[in-house]
């Protein structure tokens, strides 16, 4: 049997990479939704959408096209936007300081979780975000609320980009993820919260294998269930 599992919760807690590898082992579909909300903030950038214009809003998602695509290189699924890939530019500190107002419109919250809900049509799947336990899969058998110690999730997130921009700063980091988890807890239509029936994984001292036999154990308890 196939389940449905929601990760939720702040950002950079290593909800992706802990949904990556729980997808891998079971063998499941892992969708990342924030990557959609990102492709959409960046169709926004790249077209001057005034975001708090619903009308201009639905005019723009009637031209937003969708889709994850299967990298046979890296063996993960890129965000394609209108045929392109968005990957790397998604990832961009331009695109994550807008993300999360872009997130709060409702126009936008429901073009996106009617695809989320279409693509997990299927059992056997993984997906993160931050409404996936409340909003899109309100029915799924087995829901994670991750956190992790401030501290250690600047310090990750902070690593991540560096990596690819040596211009970044530590307090730039800081100020964004703040600012993200400020927004995406108190915005208007589904914010950030834990479902009632989620169980809290807080990573801050555990290693990526810990967390995997963890998790592992409780989806083999919601099989059994
Ligand atoms: O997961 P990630 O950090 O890439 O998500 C980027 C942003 O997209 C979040 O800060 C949040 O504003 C928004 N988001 C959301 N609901 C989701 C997933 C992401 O509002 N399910």
């Amino acid at each position: 049997k196939k389940i449905t599992i929601t990760i939720d919760g702040y950002s950079s807690c290593g909800k992706s990479t802990l949904a990556k590898q729980l997808a891998k082992k079971l063998g499941y579909l892992y969708i990342d939704s924030g990557a959609m909300y990102r492709a959409i903030t960046l169709y926004f950038i790249q077209h001057t959408v005034n975001w708090n214009d619903a009308e201009a809003v639905k005019e723009a998602l009637r031209s937003i096209h969708l889709e994850f695509i299967h990298n046979q290189i890296t063996g993960q699924s890129d965000m394609y936007l209108n045929d392109e890939n968005v990957e790397p530019l998604i990832r961009e500190m331009l695109v994550a300081e807008k993300v999360s107002e872009v997130a709060a419109v409702r126009e936008v919250r429901e073009f996106a979780v009617a695809q989320q809900q279409k693509m997990g049509k299927e059992r056997g799947i993984v997906m993160d975000g931050r409404d996936i336990g409340t909003v899109v899969f309100p029915h799924a058998e087995l829901k994670i609320f991750m956190t992790a110690d401030p501290a250690i999730r600047v310090e990750r997130r902070f690593k991540e980009l560096y990596e690819k921009n040596r211009n970044i700063t530590l307090h730039e980091v800081k100020e964004n993820l703040e600012l993200r988890d400020y927004i995406d807890s108190n915005r208007e239509v589904s914010p950030l919260r834990k479902a009632d029936d989620a169980i809290i994984l807080d990573n801050s001292q555990l290693t990526m294998p810990e967390q995997l036999d963890l998790v592992l154990q409780w989806v083999e308890d919601a099989i059994m269930a």
